[in-house]
């Protein structure tokens, strides 16, 4: 689904997927791939927004868990983009990884590699991505702000009137409250969570962190 001139949102499809998210521009970006058993209605629903796999040219994520990244190996596979991963991302792969084959069986990190790691910036060409590590919900969380768009993709950092869980392995609380309130000071007009529905609007965003700062 098309939210603007040069972005998409492909909603969760079930249990244990997340949003995925896609920035059209000189560079294409996709971020957070979703889980792999869901890769094929995903591709399908961005076809039919005029969106091949070939025109991707950079995959990212906002964390290691598999609702996010699970389908990056498969999506690298099938689109020939390169995956870049934040430099906490790539020290917590293995780790990551193994917890979720423990926890969740099943719905695993398949092994991909990391083609590029992803500095503090990122230009897709006339917008730029600033790169914000934001543990606490995982140890390798991070957002991705659009400043000239006033735009936060913020994984399972913050969602509408909720946060991000920390009882997962190498979840911390006290991180997590740090990372809001370091998010929350950028001036942000459109919040794109990874799970759930997005937050328009300034003071719809004040309100929202109001409320999950007040629950913390
Ligand atoms: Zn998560
Ligand atoms: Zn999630």
């Amino acid at each position: 689904m098309k939210i603007n001139e040069t972005l998409y949102l492909f909603k969760e499809k079930g249990i244990l997927d997340s949003n995925t998210y896609l920035i059209k521009e000189k560079l294409t970006v996709l971020i957070d791939p979703g889980r792999e058993n869901y890769l094929e209605p995903r591709l399908k629903e961005m076809q039919d927004d005029g969106i091949d796999p070939e025109d991707i040219d950079l995959i990212i994520i906002t964390h290691l868990h598999p609702d996010h990244c699970g389908a990056t190996a498969a999506l690298k596979e099938v689109s020939g983009a390169k995956v870049a991963l934040h430099s906490s991302q790539r020290e917590y792969f293995d780790v990551m990884a193994e917890e979720s084959r423990k926890f969740l069986g099943t719905c695993s990190i398949e092994k991909f590699n990391a083609d590029l790691v992803l500095g503090e910036r990122l230009s897709l060409g006339t917008l730029e991505l600033d790169i914000m590590h934001t543990p606490g919900h995982s140890p390798c969380s991070i957002c991705f702000y659009v400043e000239v768009k006033k735009i936060l993709i913020c994984g399972d950092l913050v969602f509408e009137r909720g946060v991000g869980r920390t009882d997962l392995p190498f979840g911390d609380a006290e991180e997590l409250k740090n990372s809001i309130e370091m998010v929350s000071g950028r001036d942000t007009k459109l919040l794109l969570p990874g799970h759930g529905a997005r937050i328009e609007g300034r003071v719809n965003l004040e309100r929202n962190y109001k409320f999950v700062k007040a629950v913390l």
